[in-house]
């Protein structure tokens, strides 16, 4: 059970001064930065980092895992172009805050995590909160075969490749946003990938990132 799901006047000011920030950033996509300012972040945080949840930073969520920083976050999903009622699939679940940012802007959120522990502890904080995410222990590799296709795929770990599986589960005219680890090992390159009619990708480049592995199969952290 989870002591901080209060989200008091303060979390609330505090939350409107990391929305300003991340907009002083260049994040521009309002229905995003409405989404940030309406999801309680130190939620999904230990207890002990309360204080810090609404500072531009990732922080441990246990696991060895991080929960990714907001201007990550508003990055990515800006990149996304989501509509409300879209099928959304994540990979890498972590905390389930950017889950809930996706869930916030209307979108029927999906997310797998392959470590038990971490799939356990944000099951139960999801349960008590109310987006719509539907939270998967397993390899993201292999994406949801019973509820494709997808209208989006975002990966929120380094990948080493665009995985073949998820891109077949993916809409004609689908969108999947995803950090491909550099040549030269240091970081990923964020990419927006778009299904085309004739099942080709288009794919656009957006900067550099660091992300923790996007790794196989289940773990027991
Ligand atoms: N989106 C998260 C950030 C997660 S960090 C958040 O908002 O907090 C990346 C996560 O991806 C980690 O929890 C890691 O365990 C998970 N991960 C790595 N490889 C994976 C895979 N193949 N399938 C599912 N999850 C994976």
């Amino acid at each position: 059970m989870n002591t901080n799901l209060e989200d008091n006047y303060r979390h609330k000011g505090l939350r409107k001064q990391l929305v300003d920030q991340l907009r002083a950033k260049g994040i521009t996509d309002e229905v995003v930065l409405t989404a940030i300012n309406e999801v309680p972040r130190h939620v999904f945080l230990d207890s002990s980092f309360v204080e810090l949840a609404y500072q531009d930073q990732a922080f441990p969520i246990g696991s060895g895992q991080t929960i990714s920083q907001p201007s990550t976050v508003a990055f990515q999903t800006q990149l996304l172009q989501v509509q409300p009622g879209m099928k959304v699939l994540e990979i890498g679940t972590g905390s389930g805050y950017q889950a809930c940012v996706l869930a916030a802007m209307g979108a029927k959120v999906f997310s797998i995590e392959r470590q038990r522990n971490l799939y356990f502890k944000t099951k139960d904080i999801l349960e008590q909160l109310p987006f719509r995410v539907k939270p998967f222990l397993g390899d993201g590799y292999e994406g949801l075969s019973t509820y494709q296709p997808f209208d989006r795929i975002i990966i929120t770990a380094g990948a080493p490749t665009i995985p073949t599986t998820l891109v077949e589960q993916m809409k004609t005219g689908g969108i999947m946003v995803i950090p491909m680890d550099n040549p030269d090992g240091d970081g990923q390159t964020m990419l927006r990938i778009t299904k085309l009619d004739d099942g080709s990708l288009k794919k656009e480049a957006f900067g550099d990132f660091k992300f923790v592995p996007m790794l196989k199969e289940i773990g027991n952290d």
